[in-house]
């Protein structure tokens, strides 16, 4: 069903829900990229678009397969982030189990949810490994192009291709996004936010980042030189080129008046004693120096703002060695720890006990909490299921 949506530069042009899909001679990857997710954020549908038109007028070589996927269509046209609820907060197990059974009143995004999910599964039973999975986003505010992801080794190591920041862990604050559902199946998968929803330099960051992409997967075969030049034009950040990690989130309350100071722009450090944003009428002023991330600008959205550090490279190396030794099978031998599952891919760890070890103890290896009741809290490990061999013979590795 064609919808047209509004781009940014105001013209208008039919959007499908497969925004192209090219099919290369030879064997190869699939990379699958989505776009409008969020229905004000059109960049990324319109760089898939031009991507598309510029591989059709060209001659290139391409191995694999390559989807442009385009995500809120319902929302898209009339340039809101979502009709009922957020589409990048419900992919939930147990919200997907619901799809399959037949039900009279569905939301807007349960149904645009059902026809993604539908065609993701379609495009793993008939497309090849190795599968990647890229995000586009824009943010509210103003903001240099950065990574976001989940936290795996295998998502890291793919990342790290990238002359970008990357943030690590926002699973653990933002639940039910279609990308962490994707990698908990174990592909790589993981978002692109290429700049502010209306700078058209958002489109160009998400198009050098898509040619990039394919090129580094072995989709599109490049000379070395074509490569390095994209990965130059990707690399015009002044944020260092590192993984960060999320150790706050204000989280603004059901009704609550929150506004964000005018000014503030992503990665922006903060001194300490600085006023940020009024929460009902309250000042909230930074105790410390603080690394900003994310500040909202726009009225939909429970995410007023985060604080980010740097991960000392030590952690990050130390942390891919306890992963790979499973360190966590030992510690499944104490007392008031037991795996959730026979799966072992959840802890299942009394509070008592988790309370003797930071939560970084906890991220060192490879798992993100989540409250369950008064007495115990799940975490959930990010590698056991990871299909990292299906890489092993990527280009980039
Ligand atoms: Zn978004």
């Amino acid at each position: 069903m064609p919808q047209p949506v509004t781009t940014i530069n105001g013209t208008s042009k039919e959007v499908h829900r497969i925004i192209g899909h090219i099919k290369g001679e030879a064997p190869g990857p699939t990379v699958v990229f989505f776009g409008g997710i969020h229905g004000n954020e059109p960049a990324g549908v319109k760089a898939l678009q031009n991507v598309f038109s510029q591989m059709e007028d060209g001659s290139g070589h391409f191995s694999g397969e390559f989807f442009g996927i385009a995500g809120n269509l319902s929302a898209l046209p009339i340039d809101a982030r979502f009709i009922d609820e957020d589409l990048n907060r419900i992919w939930f197990p147990h919200r997907m189990e619901s799809l399959s059974s037949p039900k009279p009143s569905r939301s807007i995004e349960e149904k645009e949810m059902l026809s993604l999910h539908t065609l993701i599964n379609q495009i793993l039973e008939t497309a090849s490994p190795p599968f990647y999975f890229i995000d586009l986003h824009t943010t509210s505010g103003e903001t240099e192009p950065f990574i976001v992801m989940n936290d795996s080794l295998l998502n890291r190591r793919f990342t790290r291709n990238f002359p970008l920041p990357s943030i690590l862990g926002i699973e653990e604050y933002l639940t039910g996004a279609l990308l962490s559902y994707i990698n908990d199946l174990g592909y790589v998968a993981f978002g692109f936010e290429s700049g502010q929803h209306e700078d058209i330099k958002a489109i160009v960051n998400a198009e050098n980042f898509i040619w990039y992409t394919l090129g580094l997967t072995g989709y599109c075969s490049m000379r070395k030189q074509e490569l390095k030049t994209l990965r130059m034009k990707l690399n015009k950040s002044r944020t260092p080129k590192r993984f960060f990690e999320i150790y706050y989130q204000y989280l603004i309350k059901e009704g609550e008046e929150f506004e964000m100071l005018p000014g503030f722009i992503n990665f922006q450090t903060v001194p300490k004693g600085t006023t940020i944003s009024i929460a009902q009428g309250t000042s909230i002023t930074t105790e410390k120096s603080r690394q900003l991330f994310m500040p909202l600008y726009q009225d939909k959205g429970y995410e007023g703002f985060y604080f980010i550090r740097s991960i000392p490279y030590f952690f990050l190396w130390l942390s891919k060695y306890l992963r790979k030794l499973r360190f966590d099978d030992f510690l499944a031998l104490l007392p008031g720890v037991k795996w959730a599952s026979a799966k072992k891919d959840a802890l299942y760890v009394d509070k008592r006990i988790a309370r003797f070890f930071a939560k970084s103890f906890f991220h060192l290896l490879g798992y993100r909490t989540r409250e369950m009741d008064k007495t115990h809290l799940v975490l959930k490990n990010r590698e056991r299921n990871s299909k990292a061999t299906d890489y092993q013979k990527a280009p980039w590795q």
